[in-house]
């Protein structure tokens, strides 16, 4: 089946260059906002209390970009010729 090991390299390159393009997404509990919505007694929606999941950025970090930047700071913090200061 190559043509199916084609489809998921192509998804795959895909989703790795969003990650680098874009490492940030929108947060799917409160669609970008930041904060919940609520009405108040006037029937106005008004600001609620901040996300929970994006801690009120409205953004979240990407699965895959997260990934790369934990590896990225393992490999950091494991090599000695990349950090700064006498060796
Ligand atoms: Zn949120």
């Amino acid at each position: 089946m190559p043509t199916t090991l084609a489809c998921l390299l192509a998804i795959t390159l895909g989703y790795i260059l969003l990650c680098v393009v874009a490492p940030f997404r929108t947060c799917r509990l409160c669609n970008g906002l930041g904060f919940a919505l609520r009405t108040d007694r006037r029937g106005r929606p008004t600001r609620g209390r901040p996300c929970r999941r994006c801690h009120g950025n409205g953004r979240h970090l990407r699965t895959g970009r997260r990934a790369y930047e934990l590896a990225a700071r393992i490999h950091h913090h494991a090599t000695p010729h990349l950090r700064k200061g006498p060796r």
